[in-house]
């Protein structure tokens, strides 16, 4: 169910794909920035969607661990992409204990219980919090596949997972935890 991939998850033809959000959806930099530009064309718009978005769909100006929003694929539509989800994973600054593992767990639930309720068949995630977040990539991928097997009991709709790593050595890093 869960297949790791060397790309660019902007040019990933998964119907759902998964945005490593900040909190308040600023899409400031790495794949939320790339994500927002490859949807919209024009960052600003698509701050401004994923803002409206979280005030419709969570009633607050703002995203917990474990809370998601989606907003549509637009021009990613190209590809298959029917939405994105947004979600929250935890700060590292390069450390990690069990608090960051847990948010962790309940990012990647989050998008993927979405995902289920949206009905897609197909799940394509970042290696949420291994960026400008500081998370360890080893730790991340190893948090993801646990939940990846706590997720499987209860999926009806979601058949295929992706991981998709952006650089190579990321990609070999992955590949050896799994
Ligand atoms: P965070 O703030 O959650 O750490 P980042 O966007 O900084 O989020 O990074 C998350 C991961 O996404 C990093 O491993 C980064 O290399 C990767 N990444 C950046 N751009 C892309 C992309 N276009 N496709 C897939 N992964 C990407």
């Amino acid at each position: 169910m869960i297949e790791i991939v060397r790309g660019d998850i902007t040019k990933f033809p998964a119907e759902a794909i998964v945005n490593a959000a900040n909190r308040y959806l600023e899409h400031g930099g790495g794949v939320a920035y790339a994500i927002a530009k490859a949807a919209a064309g024009d960052v600003r718009e698509y701050i401004r969607i994923s803002k409206a978005a979280i005030r419709e769909q969570l009633g607050k100006d703002w995203i917990d661990h474990g809370e998601v929003v989606v907003t549509p694929a637009m021009n990613l539509e190209r590809h298959g992409v029917k939405y994105v989800i947004h979600t929250v994973g935890p700060y590292c600054g390069g450390r990690w204990d069990a608090e960051k593992r847990e948010k962790l767990r309940k990012a990647v639930l989050g998008a993927l219980r979405k995902a289920e309720e949206l009905g897609v068949r197909t799940v394509a995630f970042p290696a949420i919090s291994a960026g400008i977040f500081g998370c360890p990539l080893e730790e991340v991928v190893r948090t993801f596949k646990k939940v990846m097997e706590e997720f499987m009991k209860e999926a009806k709709n979601v058949e295929k997972v992706y991981l998709v790593l952006y650089s190579e050595e990321d990609y070999r890093r992955a590949l050896e935890v799994l």
